[in-house]
C-alpha cells in the first residue's frame, strides 16, 4: 500500500463508545497508517486495551498508531462503575442515553490532548457534535465519521427536512421518500424515533446537534466506495453539498487471519476450529447469522430462529448474544428448541458471544448472511460477496436494508415492519425459511449471488492501488497535508 511517506500528517480519531463504531474506527487506524500517516486513537481505558490488540495485529504499521486513554467520570453521569462503553451497561438498561450525554464529559480531556500534539486534523464521531468547536480551538480540522453509507445519509437528511411520514394516515400506509432517487419506499414504523422526534428533549437535541456540527465541520468520511452507489454518492456532494470522502470498505485492511479475528471483542469460539468447520463444507453452503453488537432478541424470538435454521435444512453458523459475558443469565433450554444442538451436530454451529465475523464471511463456504443491516455488517457482507436476508431491527438499518434490496437488489428482506431498538420486531420461523431459502436456492438466489459476488470483486478493486476509495483516501491525506503546510 501507499509508499509515499506522509508521517508529517497526524490524525485523531474519537470513536464513540460502541463496538459498532470503534471497529470501523480500528480499521481506519490502520488504513491511515498503511499510508504513511500517524495516527493517534483516543480513547477510554478499557476500548483501548481493544485497540490495542486490534491494531497491533498488523505489524508493518503498527508503528504509526498510538492510543491515548481519557476517562470517562461514569458515576457522575449516572453511569454504573466501569461503564465504558454500550456493551458494558446493564442488559435491558435504558442507559443508553445516558451514555450518550457522558460522553460530553470527555471535553476537557480531548482538549488537553489537542492543544498537546495539534494533531493534523481530528476524526470524531457524528455523536460528538462538541467536537468541531472542540478542535477549532486549536485551528484543527475536525470530520465527521457516521459510520453509514452515502444512501442513508441522503435519506436521514431528506427525512429529518421534509418529514414525509408525517403524511400517511397510518404507521404502516407506505410513502416514497421524497428527492432520493430509486423511488424507494417505506412506512413511518421503519423511520427512526430520533427522527420523528419521539425521544426525550436530550436525545433530540443532541442528534440536532450533530446534523449541525456537520455543517460547520471540515468533511464527512463515508466507509463505503463510488461504484457501489455512485448515484448516491453524487447526491451527497453536489445535491446536498456535503464535502465527503468515502475509503471503504475499510474492513477490507484486514489481510491475516489474525486481524480478521481480531477485531471488537474476543471471539468466543477458537477461529481456527471455526475455519476447520468451514473448511468440512461446500463452496456456498453454509448461512452465516448474526445481529450485531447491539440487538439482542428475547427467548421467543431465538428459538423461531432455531425451529427455522433447522426446517430451512441449510448448513449455518448463528451467533447468538447468551453468553458468560453478555450478562444474561438464562438457562439454555429457554431459547433452544429441545434436543436442538445434538439433532444439529455438525450442520449447525452456535457461537454464544462474540464471532470472528469477518473471517467467517470471507470463507467460500459461506453462501448467504442473514443480518441486521448494521452498516459495518452490510459492508462487510457485500465485500465477502454475498447475499443477504435483511432482518433491520433499530438505528439507520431500514435505510440500509433498502440499499441492499431496492437498489443493489443482492438482499431479501425477512419482513419486519417496526423499528425497536434492540428487541426488533418479530418473526414467524416460515418467514424466516422462505427467506433463507430464498437467497440459497433457485435460479434467483444464483442471479443474486452473482451481482453480490460482483460487488464483492468491485470492493476489493477499489480498496487496491489505484482504487476509487484508495484514490479518495489518498486525496484527503494530500489536502490535509497541503492544509498543514499552507
Ligand atoms: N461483530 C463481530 N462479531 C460478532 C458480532 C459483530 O465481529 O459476533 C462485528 C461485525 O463484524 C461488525 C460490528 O461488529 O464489524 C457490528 O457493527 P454493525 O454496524 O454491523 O452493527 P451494530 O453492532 O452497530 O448494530
Amino acid at each position: 500500500m501507499g509508499s509515499e511517506s506522509h508521517d508529517s500528517v497526524h490524525i485523531f480519531l474519537f470513536p464513540f463508545l460502541a463496538h459498532g463504531h470503534m471497529i470501523p474506527v480500528s480499521d481506519m487506524a490502520k488504513l491511515f497508517a498503511s499510508h504513511g500517516v500517524r495516527v493517534t486513537i483516543v480513547t477510554t481505558p478499557l476500548n483501548a486495551t481493544r485497540f490495542t490488540q486490534s491494531t497491533q495485529s498488523r505489524k508493518s504499521s503498527s508503528g504509526l498508531i498510538q492510543i491515548k486513554a481519557i476517562e470517562l467520570p461514569s458515576e457522575e453521569a449516572g453511569l454504573p462503575k466501569g461503564c465504558e462503553n454500550m456493551d458494558t451497561l446493564p442488559p435491558s438498561s435504558d442507559l443508553g442515553n445516558s451514555l450518550f450525554q457522558a460522553t460530553r464529559l470527555l471535553q476537557p480531556q480531548l482538549e488537553e490532548l489537542l492543544e498537546e500534539f495539534k494533531p493534523t486534523c481530528l476524526v470524531a464521531d457524528m455523536l460528538f457534535p462538541w467536537a468541531t468547536e472542540a478542535a477549532a480551538k486549536f485551528g484543527i480540522p475536525r470530520l465527521v465519521f457516521h459510520g453509514t453509507c452515502f444512501f442513508s445519509l441522503c435519506a436521514i437528511e431528506i427525512m429529518k427536512l421534509h418529514e414525509p411520514f408525517k403524511n400517511v394516515s397510518s404507521e404502516f400506509e407506505s410513502f416514497v421518500i421524497p428527492y432520493l432517487p430509486g423511488e424507494i419506499e417505506m412506512t413511518s414504523s421503519q423511520v427512526p424515533a430520533v427522527t420523528k422526534t419521539i425521544v426525550s428533549s436530550d436525545l433530540n437535541q443532541l442528534m440536532k446537534d450533530a446534523i449541525e456540527s456537520v455543517l460547520k465541520s471540515y468533511g464527512v468520511i463515508v466507509n463505503s466506495f463510488y461504484e457501489l452507489e455512485p448515484v448516491y454518492a453524487d447526491y451527497y456532494r453536489n445535491k446536498l453539498g456535503r464535502k465527503a470522502w468515502h475509503i471503504g470498505p475499510v474492513s477490507l485492511c484486514n489481510r491475516e487471519i489474525e486481524e480478521k479475528s481480531n477485531r471488537g471483542k474476543e471471539a468466543t469460539v477458537d477461529e481456527h476450529e471455526c475455519l476447520k468447520w468451514l473448511d468440512s463444507k461446500k463452496q456456498d453452503s453454509v448461512v452465516y447469522v448474526c445481529f450485531g453488537s447491539v440487538a439482542n432478541f428475547n427467548s421467543t424470538q431465538l428459538k423461531e430462529i432455531a425451529m427455522a435454521l433447522e426446517a430451512a435444512g441449510q448448513d449455518f453458523i448463528w451467533v447468538v448474544r447468551r453468553g458468560k459475558d453478555e450478562g444474561i443469565e438464562v438457562d439454555q433450554d429457554e431459547w433452544l428448541p429441545e434436543g436442538f444442538e445434538e439433532r444439529m451436530e455438525g450442520k449447525g454451529l452456535i457461537i454464544r458471544g462474540w464471532a470472528p465475523q469477518v473471517l467467517i464471511l470471507d470463507h467460500p463456504s459461506i453462501g448467504g448472511f442473514v443480518t441486521h443491516c448494521g452498516w459495518n455488517s452490510t459492508m462487510e457482507g457485500i465485500s465477502a460477496g454475498l447475499p443477504m436476508v435483511t432482518w433491520p431491527v433499530s438505528a439507520e438499518q431500514f435505510y440500509n436494508e433498502k440499499l441492499v434490496t431496492k437498489v443493489l437488489k443482492i438482499g431479501v428482506s425477512v419482513g419486519t415492519q417496526k423499528w425497536i431498538r434492540i428487541f426488533g420486531d418479530s418473526v414467524k420461523k416460515e418467514t424466516i425459511v422462505k427467506a433463507v431459502s430464498e437467497i440459497m436456492v433457485g435460479e434467483e438466489a444464483e442471479m443474486r449471488r452473482s451481482k453480490a459476488r460482483e460487488l464483492g470483486k468491485q470492493a476489493r478493486r477499489s480498496v487496491e492501488e489505484g482504487g476509487s476509495s484508495y484514490q479518495d483516501l489518498n486525496k484527503l491525506i494530500q489536502e490535509l497535508k497541503s492544509q498543514q503546510l499552507g
